[in-house]
């Protein structure tokens, strides 16, 4: 659907414009600020962009000449927000630019065939997405993905999807074995992603077992379907709302009172406690929304708060954390993560230096800003070169992927792990 000018000018979006009071805090928590070192690829500058635009001081050609680049350079990680001390929901402002760019943006036909077939084909299809993983299995087991490598005859964004691919294990069949009768038989309702559930599939395996564990059965409903996230952040609003209704049904046919809803990546995590933002004028599925996202936990609350027995299993490893900023600026967790990965016996934990900033992956931001991305992403591995790890873990799918490709290319001899497969090994070796 177009969208004009006027979605900026409503009295709401105004109001939360009008809560900046321009003093720079932001400025250095921003990536691109930090790369480029301009006001207007900073989110101060950003939002005096969008106050011209609902002040109606620019029309909608000088939006989508000269402003829109400077919208779309951001990478949505909420750095901003965890930095400014007035309370801007910069993510909001920034979705609802988005949406009036994207709308009113015309891509190319490689550009169009790409989004078709991997927003509309592939992710609200789990089926298809596990086939697709499956034949890719079969591209990198018989050399053909070393011989691409090595040639590099792919054109660029493909070329940048090829090198986040990451070593597929079709892992597919649920792991969590039926609870004996002394064990407790607290329910939890799993969303396991749809990439996630692909291409990393060992990560939920783990999650499942880390979740049974500690009490937990594990149920993932086999209606759910993609969060949506890439969606919303490509302007296809009616597609995210739709996905949105979709999971709100799966899931809140199986609820029972008090059960949670938990997911293991930062990116789908936020989107699925911002559903209630997302259908707030939808008379039929608003409360069901507020309902759903008010279940929606991150793994790592989870284990915090409910964890039995911390692993009693030897991971002797040094072991720093790359935040998914979702998890970090957008859900607030932040010490639940860190605090896990310290209860583990061996393990020696480091910060990074800059544990806020972004790697650059950001949705599809590392496909269609490949360029600030790599520069975003080299800034990262620096920072978890310098800390001396030797295990790097993540919290969510996407940072996974781009963190995965990135220390290959640099090749640091630095594995990638996602929390739960750690705490998972730590649980392995108590045998
Ligand atoms: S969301 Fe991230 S990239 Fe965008 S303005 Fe805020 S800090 Fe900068
Ligand atoms: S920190 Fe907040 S109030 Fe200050 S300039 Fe940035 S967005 Fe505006």
């Amino acid at each position: 659907m177009i969208q004009n000018l006027n979605l900026l000018q409503t009295p709401e979006y105004q109001q939360k414009l009008n809560q900046c009071i321009h003093c720079g805090l932001c400025l250095q928590a921003c990536p691109t600020y930090l790369v480029f070192g301009t006001e207007m690829d900073a989110p101060r500058g950003r939002i005096a962009l969008m106050r011209a635009v609902s002040d109606g001081r620019v029309g909608l050609g000088d939006f989508q000449q000269s402003i829109s680049p400077h919208i779309n350079l951001c990478l949505a990680c909420r750095s901003c927000e965890t930095a400014c001390p007035s309370g801007v929901r910069y993510g909001e402002l920034v979705e609802t630019a988005r949406l009036l760019v994207e709308s009113n943006r015309k891509p190319g036909w490689a550009e169009r065939t790409l989004r078709k077939l991997g927003l509309d084909g592939l992710m609200p299809y789990p089926g298809r997405l596990k086939f697709m993983a499956r034949l890719l299995k079969i591209y990198q087991v018989v050399g053909l993905q070393a011989l691409v490598r090595r040639l590099n005859i792919l054109p660029g964004p493909l070329k940048t999807m090829e090198g986040i691919l990451p070593p597929i294990q079709p892992q597919y069949t649920p792991e969590a074995p039926p609870l004996n009768s002394n064990e407790p038989t607290r329910r939890i309702l799993f969303f396991t992603g749809c990439i996630q559930e692909a291409f990393l599939a060992p990560v939920n395996r783990a999650t499942e077992r880390v979740l049974h564990r500690n009490g937990f059965r594990v149920v993932a409903p086999s209606e759910q379907t993609c969060c949506g996230a890439a969606h919303l952040h490509l302007g296809d609003l009616e597609s995210a709302r739709s996905l949105a209704r979709q999971n709100i049904d799966a899931f809140l046919a199986e609820c029972r009172d008090g059960e949670m809803i938990v997911t293991n990546a930062g990116g789908c995590g936020l989107s699925l406690k911002e559903y209630h933002h997302l259908l707030s004028d939808d008379p039929e599925y608003a409360e069901r929304a507020r309902q759903f996202a008010s279940r929606v936990r991150d793994v790592s609350e989870i284990l915090a708060t409910d964890i039995i027995e911390s692993p009693r299993g030897q991971v002797t490893a040094r072991v720093t954390y790359a935040d998914s900023c979702h998890l970090r600026h957008g859900q607030k967790v932040v010490r639940q993560p860190r605090d896990l990965l310290r209860s583990i016996p061996g393990v020696e934990y480091v910060d990074l230096a800059f544990p806020d900033q972004c790697c650059g992956s950001a949705g599809v931001y590392n496909i269609a800003q490949n360029e600030t991305a790599e520069v975003i992403l080299q800034a990262k591995l620096e920072d978890i070169r310098a800390s001396g790890a030797q295990i790097l873990v993540t919290t969510n799918t996407g940072c996974h992927m781009q963190l995965m490709s990135g220390v290959r290319r640099a090749g640091l001899p630095i594995k990638v792990m996602h929390l739960v497969e750690l705490l998972d090994l730590a649980y392995a070796n108590e045998n």
